[in-house]
C-alpha cells in the first residue's frame, strides 16, 4: 500500500480503530529524539496527546504558587513590566545552568505531575479509547508503572544534536549539555515495551509508528 508513505495519509483501516478499553500510551526518549513527531502519528490515528511540555507551560502560566516561587528562587528579573513571566526571560535564566534548571524542575514538576495524573484519571473513567503521553521524563518520574504501555524513540547521538541546533535554536554546546544532562538509552530501555528508532527521515518513522500501531491493535483486540 503507498497510503502510509504519504504524509497525511492513515490507512482507514488502522485510523479506525478504538479500543473498548482506554488505553493509556507513554512516549518518552531523550531530548530531540522524535516524541511529538512520534506522537503526531498518533494524534491522527485518533489518539488524544497529553504533552508534558504543554501541560508545563500552563503550569507555569496559570499557577500563582508556582509563579511565586519562580520568582523567590529566580528574582524578578522573570517578569515583564506588567508584572507577569516573561517566558523568555525565564528560559534564559533557568537553562544557565544544571543547578537553574534543577531548580526549576523541583518547582515545576510536582505541580505537573499531579496535573497529568489527573487529566490520566479523568481519562481512564471514559473507559475507550488511547491516550498518548508525550513527555521526556516519564521514567523518571516513575510514570510508566501507570501506563498501559511505554514507547521509547531512540536516535543517534549526532542526529538529536543536528536536530536541536536546526529546529530548537541550541548551540552544538549546548546541545550536548542538555543530552548529557539526561539519563542514557540503555536505562530507558529497561522500561520501555517497544522502542522506536528515528535515525532516518519522517516518512520512515511514520511507516516504523504505523506498523508498531498495527502490533498494538492486534494486542488489544
Ligand atoms: P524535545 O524533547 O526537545 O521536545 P522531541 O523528542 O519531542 O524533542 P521532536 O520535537 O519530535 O523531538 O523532534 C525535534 C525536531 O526534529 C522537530 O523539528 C522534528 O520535526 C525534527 N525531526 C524529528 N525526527 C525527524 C526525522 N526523522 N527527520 C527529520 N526531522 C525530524
Amino acid at each position: 500500500m503507498n497510503c502510509p508513505y504519504k504524509k497525511n495519509c492513515i490507512p482507514p483501516f488502522l485510523a479506525g480503530y478504538t479500543p473498548q478499553n482506554m488505553k493509556i500510551i507513554g512516549i518518552t526518549g531523550g531530548i530531540g529524539s522524535g516524541k511529538t513527531e512520534v506522537a503526531r502519528v498518533f494524534k491522527k490515528l485518533g489518539a488524544k496527546i497529553l504533552s508534558g511540555d504543554k501541560i508545563g507551560k500552563e503550569v507555569v502560566e496559570k499557577n500563582r504558587s508556582v509563579l511565586k516561587k519562580l520568582i523567590r528562587i529566580f528574582g524578578e528579573g522573570i517578569l515583564n513590566r506588567n508584572k507577569k513571566l516573561d517566558r523568555r526571560k525565564l528560559g534564559k535564566i533557568a537553562f544557565s545552568s544544571i543547578e537553574n534548571r534543577d531548580k526549576l524542575n523541583t518547582i515545576i514538576h510536582p505541580y505537573l505531575l499531579s496535573n497529568l495524573r489527573e487529566k490520566i484519571k479523568e481519562y481512564r473513567k471514559k473507559k475507550k479509547g488511547v491516550v498518548v503521553i508525550d513527555a521526556a521524563l516519564i521514567i523518571e518520574w516513575g510514570l510508566q508503572k501507570e501506563l498501559d504501555y511505554l514507547i521509547l524513540v531512540e536516535s543517534s547521538f549526532q542526529n538529536r544534536i543536528k536536530r536541536l541546533k536546526e529546529y530548537s535554536g541550541y548551540s552544538q554546546k549546548e546541545a550536548i549539555n542538555r543530552i548529557k544532562a539526561q539519563i542514557k538509552d540503555r536505562t530507558r530501555r529497561k522500561y520501555a515495551d517497544y522502542v522506536i528508532r528515528n535515525d532516518k527521515d519522517l516518512k520512515e518513522l511514520k511507516r516504523k509508528v504505523l506498523f508498531l500501531w498495527e502490533r498494538l491493535i492486534s494486542k488489544m483486540s
